[in-house]
């Protein structure tokens, strides 16, 4: 079969014939369809993220079920899923709790095994992960929703505890953050959208989004937030994660607000005001995508209309084009929307 490789961190990815993947008891071969382009495929391609050389990047896909093993019940060949980009193993406690994107055993496509830039992937636990796709969603939209849309509404719904009426701050516009925007916006909610970048927040803008507020002019951007909505956000993201947009956010709150940690922090640990969060009580909440058994909810405003995640895809691609498109997230431009490959 094609897939995408790379033989080394940061050498140029090629397409390329490689054996087609053998079925796990537990697990699912699946045709992909479509797969997104994410910018944590990149941090694996640059070496920022540990995988087994060469790899085959890819984790936000969509497809048709091409072959389950011989322990698997609930799907068959032919059923058009998508799949969470934390696979749990089904069989610990958490897994067992509905809690699989939080699983010890977790598994990642992309990441700690073959990824989905290629005609057939890998799904572990098929039980356990994959997700029915309804009829009217598109796999193009489907393969949108695997990571920041989901990331975004889990953060949201089952964290944020968001509701109409309530003050929304999304601090950082790219993927998450805007699909944060949309969803907030379709839950009812009032959104203040803070970035640097001008053209993000215009796309927040278009989403819904009421206030705008630039964080490169603004000198500080949570008292903004806290002026714009009469007190402070009642939720508040870090779409971004970086030890200033999780300050921000958490100072952005009003009085028992709600703070959820979306972005990864990756440079370790990060300083909170705390004597805030004790003077206001507020409630500090990581979030850590959203396991597939939450998905329905999410499928079903996707499939009324109510959410269309597809208005964050810029690009359609082929497979050829893929390896440029990983290469190309060295410098993402702010506003320019995902690229979706189309296989
Ligand atoms: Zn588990
Ligand atoms: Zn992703």
């Amino acid at each position: 079969m094609k897939a995408v490789v790379y033989a080394e961190y940061g050498a140029t990815p090629v397409v390329t014939e490689v054996p087609a993947p053998k079925c796990p008891d537990r697990g699912a071969v699946l045709a992909v369809r479509a797969t997104g382009v994410c910018r944590s495929d990149w941090h694996a391609w640059r070496g920022h993220e540990p995988v087994a050389l060469p790899h085959v990047p890819g984790h936000e896909l969509s497809g048709v079920v091409a072959e389950v093993g011989a322990e698997v019940t609930r799907w068959k060949p032919g059923d058009r899923v998508t799949v969470p980009f934390v696979c749990g193993c089904g069989e610990c406690a958490y897994c067992l709790a509905g809690d699989a994107q939080v699983c010890p055993h977790q598994t990642q496509p992309g990441f700690t095994g073959p990824g989905s830039f290629a005609e057939r992937v890998v799904v572990h636990a098929a039980d356990t992960n994959l997700v029915a796709l309804p009829d009217s969603v598109g796999f193009v939209s489907a393969a949108s929703l695997g990571c920041r849309f989901a990331t975004a509404f889990r953060a949201l719904t089952a964290h944020g505890e968001l509701g109409a009426g309530d003050w929304l701050a999304v601090h950082g516009c790219g993927g998450v953050g805007l699909s944060a925007v949309m969803i907030g916006v379709a839950l009812g909610a009032r959104v203040v959208a803070v970035d640097i970048a001008a053209p993000a927040l215009e796309l927040a803008r278009s989403l819904g989004a009421e206030h705008l507020v630039d964080a490169a002019a603004d000198t500080d951007p949570a008292a903004t937030v806290r002026e714009l909505t009469g007190g402070g956000a009642t939720v508040s993201i870090d779409a971004l994660g970086s030890p200033a947009t999780a300050a921000a956010s958490v100072r952005g709150l009003r009085r028992r607000g709600r703070h959820v940690q979306a972005g990864l922090l990756l440079d370790g640990p990060t300083p909170l005001p705390m004597d805030v969060v004790v003077a206001h009580e507020l409630a500090i909440h990581g979030s850590h995508g959203m396991a597939a058994a939450d998905y329905p909810r999410l499928l079903s405003l996707v499939a009324a209309g109510t959410l269309r995640p597809e208005l964050l895809v810029g690009k359609v691609i082929g497979l050829a084009d893929a390896p440029a498109a990983l290469a190309a997230m060295d410098h993402p431009p702010a506003g320019a929307g995902m690229t979706v490959v189309e296989l």
